[in-house]
């Protein structure tokens, strides 16, 4: 982000488009640069020398971000998401994406009954623009809490009251509220998507996820079920990837973005981990880890990748680098409904995995001598038929009977119906044409090494 300009910083109500958004409420606690949101946007742009043009209907769009059963873990990843940033989407800085106004009980500026007061305006539809409402963790029962003190809460109602006659509000009850007006709804993180831990075997404040808050009948003000971006953490990219697709369609500049039948990014879940994971190939070999820390697929020490949708072995945790099976840790299945009482014990191997991993085994056993083979035929210069002129000691130029015998078959059946890298002087050249290298080296000499093209000459002398 660049530096905002100096005249602004600090100067309470002095931005030309948004003082009357600070009139009439308390002094804001921590509100240090004593802007909001819109305004903060706007300053970065204003000192990039960017203007914000809308090149569609939609010139912001706010975001309810709201947090229940959670360990702040998905902001946590979501701040850290790369592609797009979420600096970027909150300063409007893609092309055709509108200003994101995020409203976040850590990431935004404004706090205390500021906070609040822009809820109360989504809830009483006061905005002037759409907004989305997020949701981090799952949604716990609140008539199971005692004293009345919500299990989860963001501010206190009514604004105008005192303290003492105020009531926090659950944030279950701001999503009952936001969730029939919002263009959006969607659940970040396993919690928020399926009731993920805090739903586990035991569930003593009986939480559940927003689909299921919500229920199956549940429409957005546009006509979406619940948005489901899973994973705990979830990839922070599949966050703001899809939130910048919806923005897009919206807009009128990108396609109909594709859900599944659990209202997952059909992009980003309608494959598996194991489809794209960095050790597939070690599975297909037949050769596994067998504790924490080997190289190989980790199946046979609780990895569920065969069977869990999840794109974390494409995406990283972060910038393309680190997630789980890319830095040896086991899948678990935390994208899946299921998690985590389906897949757990996590360091034992799923059942039913021994069948597939003892099939690649016993394939494996035959398939990998017969490609060492070919590879290590691959990894010769068609000049090195006896010696290898490596200083390295360990390799050697010498190739065995068997193995010579086995090179025979293999190219008879690589150049089959093809046609093999050779020269023909006779189609290509005149009648009796020698080149200059047969003519100076011999027929059979100028493709070998130096050294043993000159003992041929002079053997032949
Ligand atoms: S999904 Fe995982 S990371 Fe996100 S709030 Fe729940 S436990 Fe934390
Ligand atoms: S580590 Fe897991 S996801 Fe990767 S290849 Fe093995 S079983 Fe598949």
């Amino acid at each position: 982000m660049g530096e905002m300009p100096e005249k602004n910083v600090g100067e309470a109500g002095s931005h030309k488009q948004h003082v009357s958004s600070t009139v009439g409420m308390p002094d804001q606690v921590g509100n240090v640069a004593r802007r909001t949101m819109e305004e903060l946007a706007e300053d970065i742009c204003e000192s990039q020398g960017k203007s914000m043009i809308s090149l569609g209907p939609l010139e912001r769009v706010y975001v309810f971000w709201l947090a229940g059963m959670s360990c702040d873990g998905c902001t946590v990843s979501v701040s850290g998401a790369t592609e797009p940033a979420l600096e970027d989407l909150l300063t409007g800085s893609i092309p055709g994406v509108p200003l994101v106004v995020l409203h976040h009980t850590v990431l935004t500026l404004e706090s205390g009954d500021h906070f609040t007061a822009s809820l109360q305006k989504a809830v009483q539809g006061e905005l002037d623009a759409p907004y989305v409402v997020a949701y981090e963790g799952s949604i716990a029962d609140e008539r199971l809490t005692a004293g009345c003190e919500p299990f989860s809460a963001s501010g206190s109602l009514p604004l105008w009251a005192g303290s003492e006659e105020r009531q926090r509000v659950s944030t279950a009850e701001w999503v009952k509220r936001l969730a029939p007006g919002a263009a959006a709804v969607i659940a970040v993180g396993t919690c928020a998507t399926w009731g993920g831990i805090p739903a586990a075997y035991g569930n003593v404040t009986g939480s559940m996820s927003v689909m299921d808050f919500l229920g199956g009948d549940y429409r957005s003000a546009l006509g979406l079920p619940v948005i489901n971006i899973p994973g705990c953490a979830p990839v922070g990219d599949n966050f703001t990837d899809a939130v910048q697709a919806i923005l897009l369609f919206l807009q009128g500049l990108g396609p109909l973005p594709e859900f599944d039948e659990l209202g997952r990014p059909a992009w980003q879940f309608s494959e598996t981990v194991h489809t794209h994971c960095v050790r597939a190939g070690f599975y297909e070999e037949g050769t596994f880890a067998k504790e924490y820390g080997d190289k190989e697929c980790l199946v046979e020490i609780g990895c569920w990748g065969p069977v869990v949708q999840c794109n974390i072995t494409e995406k990283g945790a972060i910038s393309h680098m680190g997630g789980c099976m890319n830095s040896g840790a086991p899948c678990i299945g935390c994208t899946m409904p299921g998690f985590p009482d389906k897949f757990s014990p996590f360091y034992k191997s799923p059942p039913g995995s021994l069948v597939s991993s003892n099939a690649s085994r016993l394939l494996g056993s035959i398939i990998r001598p017969l490609r060492r083979i070919s590879q290590r035929e691959r990894n010769r210069e068609i000049r090195w038929h006896n010696t290898v002129p490596s200083g390295w000691a360990m390799e050697k130029g010498d190739t065995s009977i068997t193995h010579k015998i086995l090179e025979v078959f293999y190219e008879a059946m690589q150049f089959k119906g093809a046609k093999r890298p050779d020269r023909d002087p006779q189609t290509k050249f005149p009648p009796g044409h020698r080149s200059l290298p047969v003519r100076v080296y011999g027929d059979s000499d100028y493709q070998v090494l130096p050294e043993e093209r000159a003992k041929a000459a002079e053997k032949r002398a």
